[in-house]
């Protein structure tokens, strides 16, 4: 049995005109709705559905992402299930497929799907991936490889997986290390073996509630300084810094996050270039800087939110990042 949970997102979006593929509504359709859609499912896999949410993914919080872990992590203890399908907005899909990367327990496939056109629209794309994904979802070689995105017939894995493009269909990539491999119709064709499974697994059994982890971007004439002061000020624990080039943050700016790391801010530095490592120099190091190594800010910013739960320790955290 496969398990399909709704969280909303242009998959189950509606707008007024066949040919509308802005200011639509996203997450108005249910889940239901949309595996009714795709009876050739039948022949394939048995397939169950559960409405997590319903809202579009720019508005995806640590409530909804606790409720859908807690959800996963029980139906992936249940014998019957052979893997799960998750429906989601793309603008944060990637976002969300990180963290179940990193929360749950299991070998079992768990993968992503969504669309880059409304439901209503001309050449929507979203039952076609939502049948991908349950192709992938039901394969053999599909274990072991943790979260997955798939996505315009590319299976991507949730680790190196981010939105590339606004409109297009082809929308995701992997930057710094390509695709797992693709689904073409009812077969799932993998080209590369497992990447390296996260070594860092969170347990959130008994978490109720996330540290806030906040993201500022680095650029000329750099005015970020006030904002990294009034987040710490509002109970912001870390800031990831999507840094110039290799990481690097404007001076004042930088001047701000150092005074703040002496009361207890953590500061990762990332990049805003989207594809490359950031490695922090010795002297940053010392002052308590974390580099992101090739997660993006946004990706950073999921593994400090975790990372935090269990240390403010800078050097603990530098070593999460490390091994991720
Ligand atoms: N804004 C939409 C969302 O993320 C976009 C999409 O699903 O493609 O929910």
């Amino acid at each position: 049995m496969i398990a399909i949970l709704g969280m909303g997102g242009t998959i189950a979006g509606v707008a007024h005109a066949k040919i509308q593929t802005t200011g639509y509504k996203a997450g108005v359709l249910s889940v239901q709705t949309l595996l009714e859609a795709l009876p050739e499912i039948n022949s394939i896999a048995d397939c169950m559905c559960e409405q997590i949410a319903n809202v579009d993914s720019a508005d995806m919080n640590d409530t909804l992402w606790l409720r859908l872990a807690h959800r996963v992590n029980t139906l992936l203890a249940q014998e019957d299930i052979e893997g799960i399908v998750i429906t989601h907005g793309s603008d944060t899909m990637e976002e969300s497929a990180f963290f179940l990367h990193l929360v749950t327990r299991s070998d079992k496939p768990i993968v992503f799907t969504g669309a880059m056109r409304p439901n209503t629209a001309l050449s929507a794309d979203g039952i076609k991936n939502l049948y991908g994904a349950i192709v992938v979802a039901k394969d053999i070689n599909a274990k072991h490889r943790g979260v997955m995105v798939v996505m315009n017939e590319r299976i991507q894995s949730a680790r190196y997986v981010s939105k590339t493009h606004t409109h297009n269909l082809d929308a995701f990539s992997c930057p710094n290390t390509g695709d797992l491999g693709y689904v073409i119709d009812d077969r799932a064709y993998f080209y590369n073996p497992p990447f390296a499974m996260h070594k860092a697994q969170f347990c959130l059994d008994t978490i109720t509630q996330l540290p806030k982890v906040d993201i500022l971007y680095s650029y000329t004439n750099d005015g970020s300084a006030v904002a990294a002061k009034a987040l710490y000020e509002h109970g912001t624990q870390g800031i990831v810094v999507a840094g110039s080039g290799a990481g690097n943050i404007h001076h004042s700016h930088k001047a701000m996050l150092q005074t703040l790391m002496q009361q207890g801010l953590v500061v990762v530095q990332s990049t805003r270039v989207g594809a490359g490592i950031v490695r922090v120099s010795e002297q940053d190091s010392m002052l308590g800087f974390i580099g992101a190594c090739d997660l993006n800010p946004q990706k950073a910013r999921v593994l400090l939110a975790l990372a935090l739960i269990h240390t403010q320790n800078p050097t603990e955290i530098r070593q999460i990042f490390e091994h991720i």
